[in-house]
Order: structure tokens, then C-alpha cells, then sequence
């Protein structure tokens, strides 16, 4: 019987137990799990501080889920070193487990920088997990002044969640705009939607040291605060394959099956770096529906199938009061602006192929430019002219969407 085991209990994990599952109904699967959690959607973490969701709504899998899987999960524990030429994953209570196949699903963790004076904050938060955002949750009151660092996703969705709760919310950032990462310069509408809705920014300035409740900004500016939130980035977890004498760059190297370099080893989700068909090349793509996918293919192959996972692309699909963004691939190429009336509609296309988007207001079917990109589908083969103002199924031959979609169309 094959023993696997798999270090993180997040979506990539779940991905890699169906994975296997759904090859070998009968091998041994040990789930480390540093969490105390069954596995939870991350997303919905600023939901349940806004109070629109609730710990039992966001499980990602039913109850039952680990043992109708037969999976043995050790909640609360670490995964310490691997080592690959023994096969052996090493625990933080000393535990050696045996394993013929490995999944390093372990995430990414808030990176904190090294501020001036922020031990002397008694009130500060990083906002990855549950239990962050219960332990923020339980320390809100409606006197709070929020200061978030970082006008990132992780940051807004944050500000977003703590808004109602509290009594101000100030948003720092050194970029210049809010979103810097998925959002060009030109999206100013994002920031002035934000704050209609309540939230205060500086941007191009940021916190650069503190004491106590008081934050000194880059501009020398101080803000006073009661609760600090740290949301300035992430760093994927690579440090156990990295020792153990794989090959790292900003995530765990992997091939288009999740193979690590590592003999028997693989890696999926937010702490792997695959193919970015987008860009094509290979990067780190930290959204929950790859960590899925990246988790299924290891899972396969792990079982001793044969699964590929070549054309996932980085997209967001988010909405802050209200407001729906979505954005996908790579701003790289010719930009086309389709956008009116307060409503972002902006493609980028190089070598006649859609390589990215940027939608604000108006993202209804967008999926369907998501899928232009992923396959890499010529556009002349399409009305792209039409599609450009509204997406519709019906730029596809009627062959295509047959194959596409099964022929419901
Ligand atoms: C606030 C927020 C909002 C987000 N919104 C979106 C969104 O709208 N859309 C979207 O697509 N994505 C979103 N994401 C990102 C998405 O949640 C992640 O891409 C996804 O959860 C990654 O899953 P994962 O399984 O790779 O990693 P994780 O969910 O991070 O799971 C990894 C697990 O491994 C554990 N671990 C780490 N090291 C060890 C170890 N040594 N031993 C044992 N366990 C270990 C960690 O504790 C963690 O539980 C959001 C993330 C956050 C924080």
C-alpha cells in the first residue's frame, strides 16, 4: 500500500487528497496539518468579520470529508525538515513519518517586516488565517481607529471586513495606488469608490516605524491607531524543500505535473512555482482555484496516473462594497480600452493573442476572456471586435462550442 503524506491542510492539500483518491482508493494518506482546522475557504475570512458569514459556512469541504477519505490529519502540527533521500517528513513533536510520495502544500505567510519599534504595539494582526481573523474579530470595538499597512488584496479585503465595525479605517501604502499589483495607474475610480465608502488612504507613504499606538510615516506624518493590521505581502513557504536540497526561486519549483525536483516529491498551491501560461513562463500563482487544480494534478500523479496542468494564468475576481473587479494574465502588448460611463474594459493583446485584462464594473461573462488567454486562442479566429464590447459564447464556431461546453449552446 502506498503511504502518502501531504504538509498543509488548505485547498491544494484537499485538491491532492481527491487527486489520489481518485486513483487509489486504498494507500495511506497523512495530512500535517499546522492549522487546527478542517480545510476553510481563505477568502471568506474578511466576510466573517463583516458578520456575512459564519466558521460553519466557510468549511470548504462537508463534515465527513477526511474520513470518508480515509485520511489520518494531524491537526496543530508542523512538518520541521524533510528528508529526501530517507523519505521522511520530521514533525514538530519529533514524529518521523515514512512516506513513498510527498505533497508540500504548505502555503505562503504574511511577510512582516522589520519596523522600528513594533514590538511596543500591543494590538496588531497579520490576516491570513481563521484564527487571525477571529483573534482581530474578538478585538474590534466601534471606538477602533483601524490602521491597515498595505493597500494589497489582502489589506482591502480587510478594510472592507472591519469598516462597519469600527470607528475610522486608514489604509498605508507605499505604491501609489490602490491594488498596485493587479490595477494600472489609470484606475483611480477603484480608490475614489473606496473611500465614498468610508475608508481613509495615504498612499505613496508608508509606516515606517511605531510606538505604541502611534505610527511615524515615511512623509513624517504620525497616524494614532488602536489596532494595526500588517498586510504589506506574502512569502511562500519554501523553506522545507529548499533544506531538504530542492530547487527554489520565489516558490517551489515544479513541472507541469507538480513534480518537485526532489525524487518522490511534489508541491502545489500558493507555495509551488509553476507554468504561468500567460506569461510563459514560470511563477508563483497565489489564487485559491490554481491551488485547487495544482493539488488535483499532484494527487494524480502521485497515485501513479498521468495529469498535466499547463495553462493556468493569475486572475482575480473580487468585489470591495459593491464594486466587481476582475483581472487576469499579463498587461504585456497592445492596450485596447473598451471602457465608458465609470466602467474599466482594458485587453492587452500581443502576437495576435488576449494575454491580459483589466475589467471594473461590468465583469458579466468575463470567464470567457479568462479562457481566451488560457488556450491561447488565436483572435483572429474570433469576432474579437464584438467580443471586446461583450462577451458572449456565440464568438466561438459552433464546432468549438460544442466541445467547449458539450453542446448546450
Ligand atoms: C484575505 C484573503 C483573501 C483572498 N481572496 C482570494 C480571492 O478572492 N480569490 C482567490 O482566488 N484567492 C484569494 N486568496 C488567496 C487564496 O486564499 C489562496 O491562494 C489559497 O487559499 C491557497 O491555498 P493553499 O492550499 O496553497 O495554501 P493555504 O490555504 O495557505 O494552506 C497552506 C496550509 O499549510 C500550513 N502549513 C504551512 N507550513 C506548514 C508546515 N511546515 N507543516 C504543516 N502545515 C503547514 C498552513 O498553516 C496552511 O494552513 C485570498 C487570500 C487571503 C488571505
Amino acid at each position: 500500500m502506498k503511504r502518502y503524506v501531504i504538509i498543509g491542510n488548505g485547498v491544494a492539500a484537499a485538491g491532492c487528497i481527491e487527486g489520489v483518491r481518485s486513483l487509489d482508493p486504498r494507500g495511506e494518506i497523512t495530512v500535517i496539518s499546522g492549522e487546527a482546522h478542517p480545510v476553510y475557504s481563505r477568502p471568506l475570512i474578511s466576510y466573517l468579520i463583516e458578520g456575512k458569514t459564519d466558521v460553519g459556512r466557510m468549511k470548504y469541504r462537508p463534515d465527513g470529508f477526511y474520513e470518508k477519505n480515509n485520511c489520518r490529519v494531524l491537526y496543530g502540527r508542523l512538518a520541521v525538515s524533510v528528508d529526501a533521500a530517507a523519505h521522511t517528513v520530521t514533525t514538530d513533536d519529533n514524529a518521523v513519518i515514512e512516506y513513498d510520495r510527498l505533497c508540500v502544500a504548505a502555503g505562503s505567510r504574511p511577510f512582516v517586516p522589520p519596523f522600528e519599534g513594533l514590538d511596543t504595539v500591543k494590538n496588531k494582526y497579520t490576516f491570513m488565517t481563521l484564527d487571525d481573523a477571529l483573534e482581530l474579530d474578538a478585538a474590534l470595538t466601534e471606538n477602533s481607529r483601524v490602521l491597515i499597512v498595505g493597500a494589497g488584496l489582502i489589506g482591502l479585503k480587510c478594510a472592507e471586513g472591519v469598516k462597519k465595525r469600527v470607528k475610522s479605517v486608514t489604509v498605508c501604502d507605499l505604491a501609489d495606488r490602490v491594488l498596485s499589483s493587479i490595477l494600472d495607474a489609470d484606475c483611480a475610480a477603484v480608490q475614489k469608490h473606496l473611500e465614498e465608502n468610508g475608508l481613509n488612504f495615504l498612499l505613496s507613504d508608508s509606516a515606517v516605524g511605531f510606538d505604541g499606538n502611534k505610527a511615524f510615516m515615511k512623509s513624517g506624518k504620525t497616524v494614532d491607531f488602536d489596532i494595526l493590521v500588517l498586510a504589506v505581502g506574502v512569502r511562500a513557504n519554501v523553506g522545507l524543500v529548499k533544506n531538504a536540497g530542492g530547487e527554489v526561486n520565489r516558490g517551489i519549483i515544479v513541472g507541469n505535473g507538480m513534480a518537485a525536483t526532489l525524487d518522490g516529491v511534489y508541491a502545489a498551491g500558493d507555495c509551488a512555482e509553476g507554468y504561468d501560461a500567460s506569461v510563459g513562463s514560470k511563477r508563483v500563482i497565489a489564487i485559491l482555484p490554481n491551488a485547487y487544480m495544482q493539488g488535483y494534478t499532484a494527487g494524480i500523479n502521485m497515485a501513479g496516473g498521468h495529469a498535466s496542468f499547463d495553462n493556468a494564468v493569475p486572475m482575480n475576481s473580487i468585489g470591495f462594497f459593491g464594486l466587481h473587479i476582475m483581472t487576469a494574465g499579463a498587461y504585456d502588448g497592445e492596450m485596447l480600452d473598451e471602457g465608458a460611463d465609470g466602467v474599466i474594459r482594458r485587453f492587452f493583446v500581443k502576437d495576435g493573442l488576449l494575454k491580459g485584462f483589466i475589467l471594473v464594473g461590468g465583469t458579466e461573462r468575463a470567464g470567457i476572456y479568462t479562457s481566451l488567454i488560457r488556450e491561447r486562442t488565436p483572435l483572429d479566429t474570433i469576432d474579437f471586435d464584438l467580443t471586446k464590447k461583450a462577451a458572449s459564447n456565440l464568438i466561438f464556431s459552433q464546432d468549438i462550442r460544442r466541445k467547449k461546453f458539450g453542446g448546450v449552446v
